[in-house]
């Protein structure tokens, strides 16, 4: 028996994890594997119920469990408390630093039926299919913060912390990845400005000679934005900091089409835990609006990572491309000529795929 912590958590959060839910449900009766789903609260949601949003009874149903499936969390409703009990800050930051999830895998895959869905010309991103490496536990989002009252307002601190080991763990990894793919392996810092960066690519460098089959290259983060948006191709895989890798995979979910299509997975920890890379979308909260391909296409992501289960994931990724094959969109990636479904809509086409 396989277990799996769902924790939909808050705006889309609820209309997006039942259809991937249901998914792994479908792709288990067909292939014969017991699935056991346990909800749990997080964010917004769990601190409306329970005055914190990661509760202790959610932690130990995440360490329990064999993997994780999240929504998002965050809202305009939960913006005013203070940071320790924000959604974001109080919830998703501890949930991964305590499962030890340091590496959060995005890759960015254009369907072919999407290549004009994208803001970029379709021969840029057509084909395109790469694969950014985040590191998620260090950096600017784990460093010590302060604000100060100054004469004239604050002072506000915020600081970049990694240490050789939190480098070198998420930069192995990147060149195991890379070397399973293409051998090419962009690692992107600012290491023209800051220390952090330069260590990081001093580091970095030093392991290549391990990786005889990996071609390495440094890129700054700036450039990088700009050659994402003028010949993404040119990449395969990409490993970077937190913040860096935040910013620019939000920027690479648009050659895709929309944020809506993009998966993740994070790992590094005895629990993996899967979420799309968008947030909890309040402006269509509610609405039927939301795209659940993104999540749907992380429940593929947690056969293949944690459970080995190449020919399940594949099934799902399958029914996916039929789906959108036969002209069905959500409203994010909608074209003309196209049929536009809703959130549950969306869902049940791809079970019904699944089921033939
Ligand atoms: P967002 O990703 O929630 O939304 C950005 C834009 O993309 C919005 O216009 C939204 O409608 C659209 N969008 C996002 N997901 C979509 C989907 N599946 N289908 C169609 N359209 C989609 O980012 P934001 O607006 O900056 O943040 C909203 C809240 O989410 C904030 O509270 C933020 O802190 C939080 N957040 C949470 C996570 C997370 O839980 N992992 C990640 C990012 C942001």
């Amino acid at each position: 028996m396989a277990k799996i912590a769902v924790l939909p958590g808050d705006g889309i959060g609820a209309e997006i994890v039942p259809p991937a839910v249901e998914a792994l449900k479908a792709v288990g009766r067909k292939y014969g594997h017991n699935f056991e789903f346990t909800t749990g609260l997080i964010g917004g949601a769990a601190y409306d119920e329970t005055g914190h949003p990661l509760p202790e009874e959610t932690l130990n149903l995440c360490r329990e469990s064999d993997a994780v499936l999240l929504g998002a969390v965050g809202g305009p409703r939960w913006e005013h408390l203070p940071v320790h009990l924000r959604p974001e800050v109080g919830a998703l930051l501890p949930l991964r630093k305590q499962l030890g999830l340091y590496a959060n895998l995005r890759p960015v895959r254009v369907f072919p039926q999407l290549a004009g869905a994208s803001s970029l010309k379709t021969e840029l991103v057509s084909g395109l299919d790469m694969l950014i490496v985040r590191e998620l536990t260090g950096g600017l989002y784990f460093g010590e913060k302060k604000k100060e009252p100054i004469a004239g307002g604050y002072r506000v601190i915020d600081t970049l912390v990694y240490t050789t080991p939190e480098i070198d763990r998420v930069a192995r990894l990147a060149f195991e990845l890379a070397q399973k793919r293409s051998g090419k392996l962009t690692s992107v810092d600012k290491a023209n400005v800051l220390e952090s960066s330069r260590h990081w690519r001093e580091h970095v460098q030093s392991l290549a000679p391990e990786y005889p089959r990996v071609e390495l290259s440094h890129m700054y983060v700036d450039n990088c934005a700009m050659q994402l948006v003028r010949e993404p191709k040119q990449f395969d895989v990409m490993v970077t900091e937190n913040m860096f890798g935040d910013i620019l995979t939000d920027l690479a979910a648009q050659l895709t089409g929309s944020i809506g299509m993009l998966p993740s997975a994070s790992i590094g920890g005895e629990v993996a835990l899967y979420e799309p890379i968008h947030g909890s979308a309040p402006d269509i909260a509610g609405k039927d609006l939301a795209n659940p391909l993104a999540t749907i296409l992380s429940a593929a992501m947690m056969l293949r990572v944690t459970f080995n289960m190449e020919r399940e994931a594949a099934e799902i990724e399958q029914a996916v491309t039929a789906v959108l094959e036969k002209g069905y969109r959500t409203g994010d990636i909608m074209q003309p000529g196209m049929k536009q479904v809703g959130t549950g809509r969306m869902g049940e086409l791809v079970l019904e795929q699944i089921l033939g």
